[in-house]
């Protein structure tokens, strides 16, 4: 189906989309690779008046690794985070960005529009939570921080006001022995997960855990976190038993809805297994070694 009519503006600036979309009001819609945007309209979902480009934007796709934190702008593409720097870095970043959709999607699909959808499917907000992300905003108002835990507030539902727009995602660099990993289960490249984890973690010298970040993806309106999976993870070797304990305290948080996919019961048993690969993965590259990242497909 094609999409309803809209007109189309181009803005030069980041002001000067600001100011077109705060003056559209809640009918204009910012486009950056219209990876999801473009297939919403063809199905005539939502009512947009007017579309402002945003994907050529100076200045708002690089990614940048400084002394003790990274940053990467809204405008980077899923395919060039996962050939960066940045991804050779931290191993866990290439397994998020290198596993979304296909090559297409990848190439034109952006970081800042991934996260400002609110898709409980989508991969970058939740990995984004295993390495406790700042989403950077600019609108009318001015500058204003997010941590990534509260800019998803529901399902397709994210805490920008009208006019607003993501303008990168900052994260401190992981401290030495530490190690993380994201694995989503799909069952084909095109195609959203099933269901998503991502864990980091740190290794003191001893090799013991002494900080852990654990997600769930697509088992919820909005990420699944769990401070005590967390914590029950601490001052463990981080074992299979561990890991074990750990994914029944986080998997009990998560309320996967019954659906194509498959059923809750199904998605919790998917859940166990990825739960155990990830942190199995996370924990062989906290002591250093060299582990490739992809997804699961069915
Ligand atoms: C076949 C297919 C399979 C896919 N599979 C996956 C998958 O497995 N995992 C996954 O994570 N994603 C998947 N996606 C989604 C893909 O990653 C999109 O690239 C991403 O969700 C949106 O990025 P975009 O730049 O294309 O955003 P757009 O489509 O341009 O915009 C999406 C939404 O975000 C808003 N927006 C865009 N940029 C900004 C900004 N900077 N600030 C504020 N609002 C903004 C837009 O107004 C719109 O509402 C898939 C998409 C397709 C078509």
């Amino acid at each position: 189906m094609y999409p309803a009519p809209f007109r189309y503006h181009r803005p030069d600036s980041l002001d000067a989309a600001i100011k077109l979309l705060e003056r559209l009001g809640d009918m204009a819609k910012p486009i950056a690779g219209g990876q999801t945007l473009v297939p919403m309209l063809k199905l005539r979902m939502g009512d947009v008046n007017d579309l402002i480009d945003i994907g050529r934007l100076p200045g708002l796709a690089e990614i940048q690794i400084n002394d003790n934190e990274a940053r990467i702008g809204a405008l980077a593409t899923h395919a060039t985070i996962a050939a960066s720097p940045l991804a050779e870095r931290i191993p866990s970043v290439r397994d998020c960005a290198g596993g979304i959709a296909d090559l297409q999607v990848r190439s034109r699909g952006t970081i800042g529009g991934s996260i400002s959808t609110g898709d409980p499917s989508t991969d970058w907000a939740p990995f984004l939570h295993t390495l406790r992300a700042v989403v950077e905003i600019q609108g009318p108002a001015g500058q204003r921080e997010v941590a990534i835990d509260d800019f998803v507030s529901d399902a397709y539902t994210t805490v920008l006001k009208t006019g607003e727009l993501v303008t990168a995602i900052r994260f401190p660099l992981p401290p030495p022995r530490s190690g993380g990993a994201y694995i989503g289960y799909k069952r084909a490249a095109p195609a959203y997960p099933t269901c998503a984890v991502g864990i980091q973690l740190t290794l003191d010298e001893a090799g013991v855990c002494s900080a852990a970040r654990c997600v769930l993806s697509a088992v919820a309106s909005t990420p699944v976190t769990s401070d005590a999976a967390d914590a029950a993870l601490v001052g463990t070797g981080v074992t299979e038993e561990d890991l074990k304990a750990a994914g029944e305290l986080i998997i009990a948080a998560a309320d996967p809805p019954e659906d194509v996919r498959g059923s809750a019961d199904y998605k919790r048993s998917v859940l166990r297994g990825l739960f155990l690969q990830a942190g199995t993965k996370a924990r062989q590259r906290a002591t250093g070694e060299t582990i490739e990242g992809s997804h699961s497909y069915v």
